[in-house]
């Protein structure tokens, strides 16, 4: 489904992915840990097509189609879907009306008639629910004002409202309190099916308590230099980073 092969990318004049290579089949959940500066980060804006990050070279397909052909919002139709640490706020726009033009961009790339904005409202409560989100917040500008912990509920919100295909999702060296990260996983947890993956960055095992990942990688200087199950990522809480730049081969 997603097909990251010998990526190189840049920002500004330092090359920071060297070389990565990753495939995410349906159905599973990827976990990338590194330690800091690793390009966890830079691998999300890459694929997301961020302004300033440039590929040099290697390719990156979801369901056999290159997304560095598409424009950022091309990747969003097609099923992409990336939530960083720090999601935008856009005063003046309402979380509703939001919501809705991505969730009818979306729909429309599927074939999928627009939902009627009584259609998305009661979808939306649903949503809000489940992600413990009081329903004002629809009305609210996006994330105008939210609080850590609601930024990510509201997240999690598009990201269930989306139903995308590839869920990429960056919780690196951010202070997610413990609520926080329960959102995430809770949202990731009910959003895993046959057809979708995702690919969860995180700086710390304690993440991995919550979503069982099927697959734990290591990235360390723009390349995964390790792949393992989830006691992989036991085995780096305990031992750290430095120790497996030691013993690249001792980790099971
Ligand atoms: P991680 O998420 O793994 O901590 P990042 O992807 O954020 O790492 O950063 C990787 C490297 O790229 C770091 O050395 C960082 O300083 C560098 N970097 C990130 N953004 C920029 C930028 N805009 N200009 C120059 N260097 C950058
Ligand atoms: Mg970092
Ligand atoms: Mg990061």
């Amino acid at each position: 489904m997603l097909s990251i092969k010998n990526l190189h990318a840049r920002v500004e004049d330092k090359t920071i992915l060297k070389g990565l290579n990753l495939d995410v089949k349906p159905g599973e959940v990827h976990a990338i840990m590194g330690p800091n500066g690793a390009g966890k980060s830079t691998l999300g804006y890459v694929l997301s097509g961020r302004d300033g990050y440039e590929v040099e070279q290697g390719s990156a397909e979801l369901d056999g189609h290159s997304l560095f052909d598409m424009e950022t919002e091309e990747r969003a139709r097609a099923g992409l879907f990336l939530a960083f640490q720090y999601p935008v706020e856009i005063p003046g726009v309402s979380n509703m009306e939001f919501l809705k033009a991505s969730v009818d961009a979306v729909r429309e790339a599927r074939g999928d008639s627009a939902l009627s904005s009584a259609e998305f409202l009661k979808l939306a409560r649903v949503v809000c629910k489940q992600v413990n989100l009081p329903v004002e917040f629809l009305k609210r500008g996006v994330n105008e004002g939210f609080s850590g912990g609601e930024k990510k509920r509201n997240e999690i919100m598009q990201m269930i409202l989306l139903a995308p295909r590839l869920c990429i999702l960056d919780e690196t060296d951010s202070g997610l309190d413990i609520d926080a990260l329960k959102v995430v996983a809770d949202g990731v947890n009910s959003q895993r099916s046959s057809d979708r993956g995702f690919v969860v960055v995180t700086h710390y095992q304690r993440l991995l308590d919550y979503i069982k990942p099927d697959f734990v990688h290591v990235l360390s200087d723009g390349k995964i230099v390790k792949s393992g199950g989830p006691e992989l990522a036991k085995e780096l809480e305990a031992q750290g980073y430095s120790w497996l730049a030691d013993h690249p081969d001792e980790v099971p």
